[in-house]
């Protein structure tokens, strides 16, 4: 976790103005990865006090787009926020409970990030999702089994 000092550096070195709410924000990515907005305004909060909504949309569009926070949202979550970048991890995603967690990319730094076939594409990330069961809803009850009548029937 880094200290006000570090953060104050984070933010300089990405070329922005040192402001209560961008260090309170970038503070609380830091402390909760994966953060949803609801939480992360929640956290802003408890950490300087009123902020409004806005501001803290504002502070996370700034950190986004300086590199310093990384946004993801998996197929049927809220965005999430992150203060791991630059490394191009990817996540794994519990189906039940929503639970994100980092994986580091499989094959090393970035080779992930040369396809097959680039199409003439300018690459710039590779996102990866493993979807899947948390250990800890793996060892609960299963799910209800899935309705698979729709599939079975087929295409007529
Ligand atoms: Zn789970
Ligand atoms: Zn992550």
């Amino acid at each position: 976790m880094p200290d006000a000092a570090e953060l104050e550096r984070l933010l300089r070195a990405a070329g922005l103005r040192v402001t209560r709410p961008r260090l309170a924000v970038l503070d609380a990515v830091h402390a909760h990865p994966h953060v949803d907005t609801e939480t992360l305004i929640g956290a802003a909060r408890a950490r300087m006090g009123a902020v409004s909504h806005q501001a803290v949309y504002d502070v996370l569009r700034a950190l986004t787009d300086s590199g310093l926070v990384r946004r993801i949202q998996p197929q049927g979550s809220v965005a999430r926020y992150e203060a791991r970048v630059g490394d191009n991890h990817h996540h794994l995603v519990c189906r039940s409970c929503g639970a994100i967690v980092d994986v580091d990319c499989a094959t090393g730094t970035t080779p992930c990030l040369t396809p097959s076939d680039d199409g003439g594409f300018v690459i710039d990330e590779a996102e990866v999702v493993y979807w899947g069961r948390c250990p800890s809803c793996a060892a609960g009850p299963s799910p209800a089994p899935p309705d698979r009548t729709a599939a079975e029937r087929g295409t007529p």
